[in-house]
């Protein structure tokens, strides 16, 4: 079913309407008639599947179908922080963050950082990655389209997260995973995560030092050492998993 985002204003009770250029495109691209379904997504998580009512050149009006749809989204936030890595691994750590549930991912500089971005490149890195986001986004049915910020380093980084509810901080030299299934157990509807990933070289130790100063929680994914790539997708799968079975609403 195709889906569209409608801002709240054009959202009743029981009635959706479309105004601007999707108007067009529903008329005459997709050619849609009265009586075929859509999906209205009102960008901060709220769908809802409509049956169009009535088509005239300025609006399309569409009865809401079966009320609400449950959301997909998480009922928190999870902000990735991830070591910028080599080639196209930001490409791969996108896109699987993005099916996982993550709302923001920030491309971070570290001290053992190998690639080296200039202004210029990183403008361009990041409308590539934020076309990637948005594809899976559209691809996993999520109903927010999750940000990718501007490349930031690591003090920044941490200070931006220094507001969250829990900064998680895996780290390969870490001690049992207990430490993050505890910090996790405790978990509540709203809070917004922060997890930070080192790149392929891992975090420096004073990098480490600072973090836990910033109130961040040193934790281990397991035994074995994980690329960056797999850290980043084991974390917010463990993390995903773990909220989710909470039923939080
Ligand atoms: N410097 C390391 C590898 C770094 S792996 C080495 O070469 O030995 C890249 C990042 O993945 C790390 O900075 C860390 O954030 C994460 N990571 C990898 N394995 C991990 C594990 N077992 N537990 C927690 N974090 C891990």
């Amino acid at each position: 079913m195709f889906h569209f985002f409608v801002s709240q204003d054009n959202i009743s009770s029981d009635t959706v309407t479309i105004t601007g250029s999707d108007v067009n495109h529903i008329k005459n691209v997709l050619r849609m008639k009265t009586g075929e379904k859509f999906i209205a997504n009102d960008g901060n998580g709220a769908s809802y599947c409509c049956k169009i009512s009535e088509i005239t050149d300025e609006m399309i009006t569409a009865e809401i179908d079966e009320g609400q749809l449950q959301s997909n989204e998480l009922p928190v936030k999870l902000v990735l922080f991830q070591g910028l890595p080599k080639a196209d691994k930001m490409e791969l750590i996108i896109q699987k963050a993005v099916e996982l549930g993550v709302n923001e991912i920030v491309p971070v500089e570290m001290n053992r950082c190998v690639v080296k971005l200039d202004e210029k490149k990183k403008k361009s890195k990041i409308a590539r990655w934020q076309s990637i986001s948005e594809s899976a986004a559209k691809q996993s049915g999520r109903t927010i389209i999750p940000t990718v910020c501007d490349v930031m380093k690591y003090g920044d980084a941490l200070k931006k997260a220094s507001e969250y509810d829990i900064v998680l901080v895996p780290y390969e030299c870490a001690d049992g995973v207990k430490a993050l299934q505890e910090k996790l157990d405790t978990v509540e509807s709203g809070m917004t995560i922060g997890i930070f990933i080192g790149p392929e070289g891992g975090f420096e130790e004073y990098e480490i030092e600072k973090a836990e100063k910033n109130g961040g929680q040193i934790v281990s994914l397991g035994k074995r050492i994980l690329r960056t790539e797999t850290a980043s997708i084991a974390a917010l799968s463990i993390c995903m998993y773990s909220i989710e079975a909470k039923e939080l609403i």
